[in-house]
């Protein structure tokens, strides 16, 4: 189906937006316009949890598609065991590719130390280690207890300083608003999690819903608590929502998160990606409908929609027979739709 063409086009602003990852929104931008950014996730979140096994060659295109549509930071991969996820066994190629991309934060997956050493080596500006909040849920993916992941944080903070690298540290802590195995999850252990993973030397953390169980009200409460607890352990350590669309709430608790005070969101072009712990989910939300969305309320992000549109066809292509997700890619943009605010580029 051929797809509606889009006027708006946003994509000179990258060179702030990546700025932003090193130094204070307001110094950076020197103004009190609003902005996030958008953390690609699709080569990682998306592509694990589909069988099929992409070519490099089709994923070094993705990748270099995705920075050319203004994404400022993509997780490319993850260093899993490749017996474990055969679709990501490429990664180290993706890491050594993404890193000539001018200002992209080449960003991969750590389930463990291991993992840890593995994305030290490959020279990767930053690692996510995933911590679920809901014990069971932990015990069921990880083979870990919580408390045993905080350990391993502090290991792989020691490593990492040890070592002379720069890597940067994210704990992305799941089922922080419910679990398909346990159901609730306590906003209390949460809480103590977001704390205990700081003390441990995590340098960011996120709060994610990968099984779709997280509402607006509770997003807003949860985020406002978090941040509250983040505060002493130095500004933008609370610095990421993921939330994935599996009960069609995932934009709303983008904007809740938004609301709460996060400016950067985890997302996948065509909203792929799911959870092997919830059957039938849809994935996370998409990087186009969050684009979008942020558009929508003035919130600069520096993505070119076009080009986001454009990709989303070639996802669509390369994974032929998966369902892709999403809203915005069926009827386009609005005739009403307000450009993100022009700004020259530093
Ligand atoms: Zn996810």
């Amino acid at each position: 189906m051929p797809l509606p063409k889009y006027r708006w086009r946003a994509g000179v602003e990258w060179l702030k937006l990546h700025a932003m990852e090193t130094t204070s929104m307001t110094t950076t931008l020197g103004t009190d316009s609003p902005r996030a950014s958008v953390r690609e996730v699709g080569l990682r979140d998306g592509l694990q949890s589909i069988a099929r096994t992409l070519p490099t060659p089709i994923k070094l295109q993705w990748l270099r598609a995705a920075h050319a549509a203004g994404l400022r930071e993509i997780e490319v991969g993850s260093f899993v065991p490749p017996r474990l996820l055969p679709q990501l066994a490429d990664t180290a190629e993706l890491v050594r590719e993404a890193l000539a991309l001018p200002g992209l934060t080449v960003s991969v997956l750590v389930p463990n130390l291991k993992g840890a050493e593995r994305a030290i080596e490959s020279g990767a500006h930053a690692m996510l280690l995933p911590l679920s909040a809901s014990h069971a849920h932990s015990l069921a993916n990880l083979r870990k207890a919580p408390d045993d992941v905080v350990r391993e944080i502090g290991e792989i903070r020691r490593l990492r300083d040890a070592s002379g690298s720069r890597c940067l540290l994210e704990v992305g802590m799941s089922t922080t608003f419910g679990c398909t195995i346990q159901g609730r999850v306590e906003p209390g252990e949460v809480l103590r999690l977001v704390r205990a993973v700081l003390e441990a030397g995590a340098e960011r953390v996120g709060l994610a819903d990968t099984v779709g169980y997280a509402d607006p009200r509770q997003v807003r409460e949860l985020f406002e608590r978090a941040f509250e607890v983040a505060r002493p352990y130095g500004e933008g350590r609370l610095a990421c929502g993921h939330f994935h669309d599996t009960r069609g709430l995932g934009l709303a608790n983008v904007y809740a998160a938004w609301e709460a005070g996060v400016r950067r969101f985890d997302a996948c072009n065509g909203g792929i990606g799911g959870c092997p712990h919830a059957p039938g989910a849809s994935g996370n939300v998409a990087t186009e409908d969050v684009a979008y969305l942020l558009a929508s309320m003035g919130v600069g992000t520096g993505l070119d929609f076009d080009a986001l549109m454009t990709l989303r066809t070639s996802v669509a292509g390369w994974l032929e027979g998966e369902p892709l997700h999403g809203h915005i890619w069926r009827a386009g943009l609005p005739k009403t739709m307000r450009p993100a605010p022009a700004r020259e580029a530093s």
